[in-house]
């Protein structure tokens, strides 16, 4: 006979293809462990959601038929999606109590990301429990922290460079995240993370998608002070233990973009053994003209017996010049989206060449995959940083004195992390930290326990 969940969460994501990954897994996960959920996403994102055991309901950002794009600025969405979608989400869970039954129990709590900020006055307002997601590194996180607590104020000053804080690497100005670099630029996305780290104690739990082990020393440091806890790293079962089955899930289950996975397997399928180096910059990174082309001809310089895989978006392939493409023949194959786990996991497949968003950094840690990083904003620069620094599995590109990421030293760095002196090192820290990303979600690790004892207390 089918259980009956005891207690109903509603997951609720930005609707950008790096939220909705990890809160969509974290759905999953409550489900899976007993719990009811309603993932609740915008109305033009919902129709892509499709996941096992999850209820999809959309709720407005004002921008019903189009999404963020057709928003005159950040701020404008930002603002709307907070009036509209404060009203829409508490209609919302207001409707599914009154419609609740023995399989669909009133709605209890609130797991939401953590650029919504305004999600945890809707939670006070019904008086359920309130739990926010961070999306980031406990790291980064930890500047954002210690600007509302007063510890670092901005603008930074120059004189303050290198940063010498509990708990992390010293870090340069280049290495912070962009929205601290340079914060009048980024002023919308930073105010709603500062509401949210101001407020973030007001909380009933403060979850972050990382695991224990990745980031210790800042976990001791922190420990006292701040409520986090970890409970990644969120990547579909199959992915996180393949030989002892934990689960078949594959997938995320919502891509915003069509996946063209039979081309890309077969493709894969025809390729040596760790032979392939595989390069995507993400869904939101816009990259100039100029370094597309360096990095089109750094690929069609690497060595004869490795070929490339670029996922690259249609707007972005227009920049490709045209001798490239007339060129490359068996050498690689470029399409606009993949399943990235499925590549990551893929035999073939050797090195990833990145953007270091912070989704993109936790998979290939989780799959042993030796990175190149090419960071282009938000918090990538700071996860290049750790990737090359702490955890010691991949090479960070330098610019040139134009800022540009010239194809010699594309070149460089895959030989680097293939071939090069540290190459050893490298892919023995990335199974170890495959391993260590394995151990902290099965049965008795710290981030299975942290999810534990909130499943418990929800369903109490
Ligand atoms: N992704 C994917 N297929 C692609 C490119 C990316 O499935 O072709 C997924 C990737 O696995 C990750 C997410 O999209 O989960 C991107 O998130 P990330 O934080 O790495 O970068 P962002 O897109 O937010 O810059």
């Amino acid at each position: 006979m089918e259980k009956k969940p005891k207690g109903h969460v509603i997951v609720l994501t930005y609707p950008a293809q790096g939220h909705i990954n990890p809160l969509l897994q974290f759905a999953k996960c409550l489900v899976s462990k007993g719990l009811k959920a309603t993932f609740a996403t915008t109305h033009y994102t919902a129709k892509f959601i499709r996941a096992d055991g999850i209820n999809v309901m959309p709720i407005s950002d004002g921008y019903d038929n189009g999404g963020f794009k057709f928003a005159p600025s950040v701020e404008a969405y930002l603002d709307s999606f907070k009036t509209l979608g404060s009203r829409t989400l508490t209609e919302l869970i207001l409707n599914l109590n009154h419609e609740s039954n023995s399989s669909s129990p009133p709605v209890n709590c609130i797991v939401y990301d953590s650029l919504l900020p305004w999600a945890l006055d809707v939670a006070k307002n019904l008086g359920i429990y309130s739990v926010v997601l961070l999306t980031n590194s406990v790291s980064v996180c930890s500047l954002y922290w210690h600007i509302n607590s007063g510890v670092l104020n901005l603008p930074f000053e120059t004189e303050k460079f290198p940063l010498s804080l509990p708990g992390l690497p010293l870090l340069s100005h280049d290495e912070i995240p962009s929205f601290l670099a340079c914060p009048t630029h980024h002023s919308a996305y930073l105010a709603a993370i500062l509401e949210q780290f101001l407020r973030l104690g007001d909380n009933d739990w403060v979850f972050a998608n990382s695991f224990e082990d990745l980031e210790i020393e800042l976990v001791k440091a922190m420990e006292e002070a701040w409520p986090v806890q970890m409970v990644g790293p969120l990547l579909p079962s199959a992915y996180l233990d393949e030989e002892h089955q934990i689960g078949t899930d594959k997938d995320y289950g919502g891509n915003l973009r069509k996946p063209n996975d039979d081309k890309c397997l077969n493709w894969l399928e025809k390729q040596p053994q760790k032979s392939v180096i595989f390069v995507s910059f993400g869904s939101m990174a816009e990259i100039d003209e100029k370094q597309i082309e360096e990095v089109a001809w750094g690929l069609k310089m690497i060595s004869s017996n490795q070929n490339f895989l670029w996922i690259l978006k249609e707007s972005e392939q227009k920049k490709l010049p045209i001798q490239f493409l007339d060129s490359i023949g068996e050498k690689g194959l470029i399409l606009t989206w993949c399943n990235q786990l499925q590549v990551l996991a893929n035999r073939a497949v050797s090195c990833f060449v990145t953007h270091c968003g912070w989704n993109s950094t936790l998979e290939a840690l989780s799959l042993g995959v030796p990175m190149v990083a090419m960071p282009q904003w938000s918090d990538q620069p700071m996860n290049a940083k750790f990737m090359e620094d702490v955890w010691k599995v991949g090479v960070r590109v330098k610019k040139d004195e134009n800022g540009i990421v010239r194809r010699e030293e594309i070149g460089r760095c895959i030989r680097e992390v293939m071939i090069g002196g540290k190459c050893e090192g490298i892919r023995s820290n990335a199974s170890k930290w495959r391993e260590n990303g394995k151990r902290a979600v099965c049965f008795g690790g710290s981030s299975y326990h942290n999810i534990d004892k909130f499943v418990a207390k929800l369903m109490k």
